[in-house]
């Protein structure tokens, strides 16, 4: 039995590309419908740090700063290792910050994350040292309604706890220093940060607009008449809907993180696991490809954060990824090894690690640093919260533990003796204050994601206190690959035309406008950037008139 219901705009997905979206069409008037798979909404995005990257935003304009579009193209130029379609790259970087000025018109809070330079500051053109990153403010979950409790949760953020309020009271990495009593209280009132935080903010307005919010229904087809898409059939709670879209559907159903075919067949990457909830696994990809949608894979992904697997709190899955790239990599007293007990890079700038453990060497025909292992010592543990456990938690004992760092090396199977040479050599440097080798700790962004106000250097340290610990590292990628838009978010068909009524945006859609490169906050604000640009699209009005 097809139960059948009207909207304007269907938005498949309540992540940031679906609540963008959602938002972007109430706002025109639209009667829309967001839909998501999960019983609890907000997807990767609300197990987010919630970092969005705007140049030339309006808040950086009223803090006194400056940015110029200019120095962002060169920027984004760059980012993009020659792999973005310029049309999409001038989209994100015009429609960006008339997005978030317009969304901020309706009532979400966003405000500047200070001092958080763009991740290739100093060394790539245009690149800026404060000003781009934007974040949602955190928001109580009781503006939610009876969505409250209903919001995905990361392993990461502490509740009520933003990425701009962690490094304005010294780091990530410095837990141990920040305010207990403002903790307390954010944590009695339930506030949501971080992505928890955007997905609330949006969330308080989609409910205030009166929005459709459906949890629990998968959609699973694209409706089809006379070339247009129409609407979407799906399940919720066993039944067979079919939801009709006059202006458009939009798919914002995430990446494939989840799909282990998929990602095979995409990355082909030894050692990957999904960072995201195990509800994104390519719907998108899969009902758009089943109509005719091109894709697009961009080469050289950087696009990956990485970390290590820790037990899943609930079943489908019995581990989870946990990323240490901002939050553990770069702290003091711990090294990155390969099975040759070497180091091979910066380990505090995780864009450098991703570039190494994804490197394949001609020569050996393998990828020369996976497997690879994050070693710390005992002045880690005590210091540095470890997969976000409380300050002082033993570490668990999934982690491999031992005495000496021979007895580690043997546990892990690597050559003791290479080990003992490698770990030498950088306590020598680090005692020091310096990483000749690989300059680890040179770079501003490094020193903001580390930030231990104590250490003597915040990402150096010996490795010098036993116990001694090894987890092994994996790569969580966000997808190369996704449906193919244009500047509007319009899914191209394989024979070049967009498909009339079709629009991907977030992970969904493959990250034309970036390319290989990975900057924070280009991931969230391109789903909400081209959201907005697709439903205004949807509902025929001028993307220029929000300027
Ligand atoms: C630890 C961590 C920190 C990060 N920090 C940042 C950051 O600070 N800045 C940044 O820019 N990026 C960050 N990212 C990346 C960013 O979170 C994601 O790239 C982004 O959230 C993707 O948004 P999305 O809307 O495409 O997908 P999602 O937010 O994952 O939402 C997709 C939703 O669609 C639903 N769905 C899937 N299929 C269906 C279906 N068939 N029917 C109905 N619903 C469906 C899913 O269940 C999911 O809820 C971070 C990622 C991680 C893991």
């Amino acid at each position: 039995m097809v139960a059948e219901q009207e909207f304007d705009l269907v938005v498949v997905g309540s992540g940031t590309g679906g609540c963008g979206a959602a938002l972007a069409g109430a706002m025109q008037g639209l009667k829309v419908a967001m839909l998501e798979k999960a019983e609890r909404l907000g997807g990767g995005t609300a197990c987010s740090l919630g970092g969005l990257w705007v140049p030339e935003n309006h808040l950086l304009a009223e803090a006194g700063l400056a940015d110029r579009m200019e120095a962002a193209r060169e920027y984004s130029l760059f980012l993009s290792g020659g792999s973005a379609l310029p049309e999409n790259m001038d989209a994100y970087l015009h429609h960006a910050r008339l997005a978030l000025a317009d969304f901020a018109r309706a009532g979400v809070a966003f405000r500047l994350l200070r001092r958080l330079p763009d991740h290739y500051y100093p060394s790539a053109p245009g690149s800026s040292a404060d000003g781009r990153m934007v974040e949602a403010v955190p928001i109580a979950r009781r503006a939610l309604g009876p969505w409250a409790d209903r919001i995905e949760e990361g392993v990461y953020n502490l509740p009520g706890v933003s990425w701009g309020d962690a490094v304005a009271w010294g780091g990530l990495g410095n837990a141990a220093d920040w305010p207990k009593e403002e903790l307390e209280r954010r944590k009695r009132e339930g506030m949501l940060g971080c992505g928890g935080a955007l997905v609330g903010q949006f969330l308080a307005q989609l409910l205030a607009r009166g929005v459709s919010i459906r949890a629990g229904f998968r959609a699973e087809r694209l409706l089809v008449e006379n070339g247009r898409v129409c609407g979407i059939a799906g399940t919720q709670q066993g039944r067979v809907l079919a939801l009709r879209a006059r202006r458009g559907v939009v798919l914002a159903t995430g990446g494939y993180e989840g799909n282990d075919a998929l990602v095979k067949r995409f990355e082909g990457l030894p050692d990957w696991m999904s960072i995201f909830p195990p509800g994104v696994e390519g719907d998108g990809l899969v009902m758009g490809s089943e109509i005719g949608a091109a894709t697009y894979k961009v080469p050289n992904n950087l696009a990956m954060l990485v970390g290590y697997a820790i037990p899943a709190p609930a079943p489908p899955r019995e581990w989870q990824f946990f990323s240490a790239s901002v939050r553990g990599l770069s702290y003091p007293h711990s090294i990155l090894v390969n099975d040759r007990a070497g180091r091979f890079c910066d380990e505090s700038q995780f864009q450098h690690v991703v570039a190494a453990l994804t490197r394949f060497d001609l020569a050996a025909h393998r990828y020369p640093n996976l497997p690879c292992w994050m070693l710390f010592d005992a002045q880690y543990a005590r210091r540095y919260s470890f997969a976000a456990r409380p300050l002082g938690a033993p570490i668990p004992d999934w982690v491999t533990r031992a005495d000496s760092l021979t007895a580690l090396a043997r546990a892990i199977g690597l050559a003791p003796d290479a080990l003992a040479e490698t770990v030498a050599r950088f306590n020598a440097g680090a005692e020091r204050g310096e990483d000749p080798e690989f300059g680890r700790g040179s770079s501003a962004f490094a020193r903001s994601t580390a930030g231990d106000p104590k250490a003597r250097h915040p990402n150096l340290g010996a490795l010098a206190e036993p116990p001694f610990h090894a987890v092994r590292v994996k790569i969580g990628g966000i997808s190369a690959a996704g449906l193919l838009t244009d500047e509007v978010a319009r899914v191209r068909h394989v024979r070049g035309p967009a498909i009339p009524g079709l629009y991907a945006c977030g992970n969904a859609a493959a990250p034309t406008e970036s390319g290989a490169g990975y900057q924070a906050g280009v991931s969230l604000m391109r789903g909400l950037t081209f959201g907005w640009l697709a439903a205004r699209h949807a509902a025929g009005a001028d993307a220029e008139t929000a300027a």
